[in-house]
C-alpha cells in the first residue's frame, strides 16, 4: 500500500470525476473520494469496488460551498494521511437554462472558484513535495468571455497576473451584473464561462505561488470535453470514460516540473491556449 499514489477527486460520486476514479481504480492509486453526499460517495465507491475488489478507496464529505466543510476535510485529511500526492479539483456546477443574475453568479463562482481555490489552498501544506493539483476547468472558460473588454482582456492575459488582481476581475464583474452593465461593459452574459476563465487562470497564478515554486508542486487545468453527464445532458459527444482521459493523463505524468506545461490548459491532452 505504501506505493500507492494518493490521490483525492472530488465531485467523484458521478459524472466525469467518477470516470476519472473507475479509471484510477484498476491503476496503482489511494483514491480519496471527497463528494457532498457521504451516502452518494459511498454507494458510487461500493459500485466500484464490485468491479475492482483490490482498489483502494476512501470516502469523505466535503461541500466546497461551506468553509466549515473544507476546514473539516483538511483536517481529517492530514490527521489521517499526513499528505497526498495529488489533488484533482473536479467539482463544479452550473446553472440550466438561461437563468442569468446577480443570484447565478455568486453560486456559480461560489462553487466553480472561490470554493475551489479556498480548498486548493488549505490543502497546499498537506501535499507531497513534486506533488501535484489539477483542476477540471473547461473550454468554455476561454478569453472570448472578455473579447469586448479591452482593458480586463489585457489585465487577464498579463503573463504576471496575481491572485489579487484575479479576484478583483472576478469582483468586477460580479458588480457590473448587479448593477445591470455588464452588457455595454463588453462581459459575455454567462457566469458559467466566466468562472471557469477564472479558474483556468487560477491554475496560472498558483504555479507562480512561492510555496508552489518551493515545493516543485505541478499545476495544471483542463477540459474533457463535451459528456454525457447531468451537467451537460445527454446529447453531448464524450462518454465518461472519453471525459476522463485528459484529468487522468495529467494524473499520469511524471512527477517533474516542466516549465513550458506549468498552469496551462489542456484539451485532449495537449496544451491549449485559452
Ligand atoms: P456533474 O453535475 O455530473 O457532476 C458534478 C460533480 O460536482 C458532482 O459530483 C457534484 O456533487 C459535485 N459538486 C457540485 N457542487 C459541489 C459542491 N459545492 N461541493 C462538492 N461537490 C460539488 O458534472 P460533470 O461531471 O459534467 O462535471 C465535472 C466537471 O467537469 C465540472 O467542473 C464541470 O464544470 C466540468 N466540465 C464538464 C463538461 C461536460 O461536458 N460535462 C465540459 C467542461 C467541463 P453532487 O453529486 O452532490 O451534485
Amino acid at each position: 500500500n505504501k506505493d500507492l499514489i494518493r490521490v483525492i477527486v472530488t465531485g467523484s460520486n458521478k459524472g466525469v470525476g467518477f470516470g476519472i476514479i473507475e479509471n484510477l481504480a484498476a491503476k496503482p492509486y489511494h483514491i480519496i473520494m471527497a463528494c457532498r453526499s457521504l451516502d452518494r460517495a459511498n454507494e458510487t465507491r461500493s459500485k466500484l469496488l464490485q468491479t475492482h475488489p483490490h482498489a483502494k478507496i476512501d470516502s469523505y464529505e466535503l461541500d466546497i460551498d461551506s468553509t466549515d466543510s473544507i476546514n473539516k476535510f483538511v483536517q481529517q485529511i492530514h490527521q489521517h494521511y499526513g499528505h497526498v500526492d495529488i489533488l484533482l479539483n473536479n467539482s463544479g456546477m452550473a446553472f440550466k437554462g438561461d437563468e442569468f443574475g446577480t443570484h447565478v453568479v455568486e453560486q456559480t463562482f461560489r462553487t466553480n472558484f472561490y470554493g475551489t481555490i479556498d480548498l486548493t489552498e488549505k490543502m497546499l501544506p498537506y501535499i507531497k513535495e513534486s506533488g501535484k493539483v489539477i483542476f477540471v476547468g473547461s473550454s468554455a472558460g476561454k478569453y472570448h468571455n472578455v473579447k469586448n473588454n479591452q482593458q480586463i482582456l489585457q489585465q487577464l492575459q498579463n503573463p504576471h497576473l496575481t491572485k489579487d488582481q484575479l479576484f478583483a476581475v472576478a469582483k468586477q464583474f460580479y458588480d457590473d451584473v448587479k448593477d445591470d452593465t455588464y452588457a455595454q461593459k463588453g462581459w459575455a452574459k454567462s457566469a458559467y464561462g466566466m468562472s471557469k476563465l477564472c479558474i483556468n487562470l487560477y491554475a496560472s497564478v498558483l504555479s507562480r505561488f512561492g510555496s508552489v515554486i518551493q515545493k516543485k508542486l505541478q499545476v495544471y487545468t483542463c477540459c474533457p470535453g463535451w459528456v454525457r453527464t447531468d451537467m451537460a445532458g445527454q446529447q453531448a459527444t464524450r462518454s465518461i470514460q472519453e471525459g476522463a482521459v485528459c484529468p487522468v493523463y495529467l494524473v499520469e505524468l511524471p512527477f517533474q516540473v516542466k516549465p513550458e506545461l506549468q498552469g496551462k490548459f489542456f484539451y485532449d491532452q495537449v496544451v491549449t491556449p485559452l
